[in-house]
Order: structure tokens, then C-alpha cells, then sequence
């Protein structure tokens, strides 16, 4: 049975991942903060664990990396991440607001997929995947959003890092792009549902190989150039 590793799967587009997987009869292995509803556990497969782990906290990525060590990942998707305060001015942005959006959002994705190599070095599928955003690309024009949008760009960039330097075992590091999905990210406003949004991202992980790899994808299966 395939294996999938999510973070920020209690709500949002990581729960909605964990769903599909789960109909899909995948093993599914979670990494949230804040626990899943029981009625939204309950709803998921037999094969399911659910950690701990908090993204500002480096002590409990090491701790799934031990509790998962000797266990193969076939496709890991990094989700979890923050967008706080969005809409303020540069000259409000404070670099409290600056550092927690870079650590969250893409110091913790690399260092989670560090220390997740040895489980996606033996899944058969090799698929590290990590949620980014169109407000990565230079070609998004909304203002606003300065710390998230370097955050995302930065980890568009350490995914392409990371598909040079694990190119030789066949790693596929993709970024995603979900599009404007109703989620609590953005007040539940949006083109899409959570569904339609995984069900395109799902079909470019299964239909990904390495060739493309290091490139940001959008659910509708077109490169974003950034
Ligand atoms: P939500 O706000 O619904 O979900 C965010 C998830 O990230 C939650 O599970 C949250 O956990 C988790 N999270 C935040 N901070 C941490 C942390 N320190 N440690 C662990 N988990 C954390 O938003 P979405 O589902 O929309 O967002 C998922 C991803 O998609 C994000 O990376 C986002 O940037 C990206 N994205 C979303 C878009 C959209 O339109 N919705 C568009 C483009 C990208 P908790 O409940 O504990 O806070």
C-alpha cells in the first residue's frame, strides 16, 4: 500500500489531501499542530497516525523523523503555512512578522525534507512535494503579502536546490501552486474548493517524473513560471 506524509492536514487543503489519499486506499501518515477533529479522524481510513508537530519547533520534526526512521514515504507533501497580516504596508512589516513567515513557511519544509531523505530515498514513488503559490511569481501583480510572497519564492527556490542535489536518487521536488482556494487562509473566499484543488494537484504528483522536478505547478497541470 502507497504511503503519503502531509503537514497542516487538520484543516484546509492539507485535510483535504489526507481525505482524498485516504478514499484512495493510501497509508496516511499526518504532521499537525493543532490536532484533527475527531468526526474529520474518524471519517479517514483504518491506516492512519496523526503527529505532533509545529513548524517553530525544530524538537518535533526530529521526533517524527525518529518515530518514522526505517519507514518508507512515497510522496511527502509539505503544506502547512501562514499568511499573517497579509494586507499591511511595507513600513508595518516588522521583522517578528518577517521571521516567522520564513521559518514557517520555508526554513521548515527543507529542514523537514532533510530529515525525511532516507524514508523518500526508500518510497517508490520519490515525490517531495511542497505547497507554494502563485504570489511566489514574479508575474503575480496583487499587492501587499511582502513576507509570505518572499517566503514562498525563497522555498520555490530551495525545491529547486533540493532536485539538483537529490537528483542522483530520483527525487521529485515539486512546488504547488493550489490556486485561491476557500480555505480559512483566505476568509473562505475563493475560485475553488479544497476538492477541486487536490484533485488537480493529486494527478500532477502521480503523473510527475523527474523531469519535472524543481518546477512550480498549479492544479490545472501548467508550469508557473517565477
Ligand atoms: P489554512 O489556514 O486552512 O491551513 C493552514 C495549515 O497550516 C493548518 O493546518 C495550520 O495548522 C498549519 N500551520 C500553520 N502554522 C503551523 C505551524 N507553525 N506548525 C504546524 N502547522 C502549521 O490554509 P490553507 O489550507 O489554504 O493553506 C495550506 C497551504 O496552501 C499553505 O502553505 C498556504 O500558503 C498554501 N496556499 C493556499 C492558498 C489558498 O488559496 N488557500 C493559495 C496558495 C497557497 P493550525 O490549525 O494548527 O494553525
Amino acid at each position: 500500500m502507497p504511503s503519503v506524509f502531509i503537514t497542516g492536514a487538520n484543516r484546509g487543503i492539507g485535510l483535504e489531501f489526507a481525505r482524498q489519499y485516504s478514499n484512495a486506499g493510501w497509508q496516511v501518515v499526518l504532521a499537525n499542530r493543532t490536532p484533527m477533529a475527531p468526526k474529520d479522524f474518524a471519517s479517514l481510513g483504518m491506516d492512519v497516525t496523526e503527529f505532533h508537530y509545529d513548524a517553530m519547533d525544530d524538537a518535533t520534526a526530529a521526533d517524527i523523523a525518529k518515530r518514522l526512521k526505517g519507514r518508507p514515504i512515497d510522496v511527502a507533501i509539505l503544506n502547512a503555512g501562514i499568511d499573517d497580516q497579509p494586507d499591511l504596508p511595507p513600513e508595518l512589516v516588522t521583522a517578528e512578522i518577517w521571521e516567522r513567515a520564513m521559518l514557517t513557511n520555508t526554513f521548515a519544509p527543507l529542514h523537514l525534507a532533510a530529515l525525511l531523505e532516507p524514508n523518500l530515498r526508500i518510497g517508490q514513488h520519490k515525490v517531495l512535494a511542497a505547497v507554494s503559490s502563485l504570489a511566489a511569481s514574479s508575474t503575480y501583480t496583487v499587492p501587499r503579502q511582502f513576507a509570505y510572497r518572499a517566503s514562498k519564492a525563497s522555498l520555490n527556490q530551495m525545491w529547486r536546490n533540493l532536485s539538483v542535489d537529490w537528483k542522483d536518487w530520483g527525487a521529485i521536488c515539486l512546488t504547488l501552486r493550489p490556486g485561491r482556494v476557500k480555505t480559512r487562509m483566505t476568509g473562505f473566499e475563493g475560485d475553488l474548493t479544497p476538492s477541486e484543488s487536490v484533485s488537480g494537484l493529486r494527478r500532477v504528483i502521480e503523473t510527475a517524473t523527474p523531469a519535472e522536478s524543481g518546477k512550480l505547478w498549479g492544479y490545472d497541470g501548467q508550469v508557473v513560471p517565477w
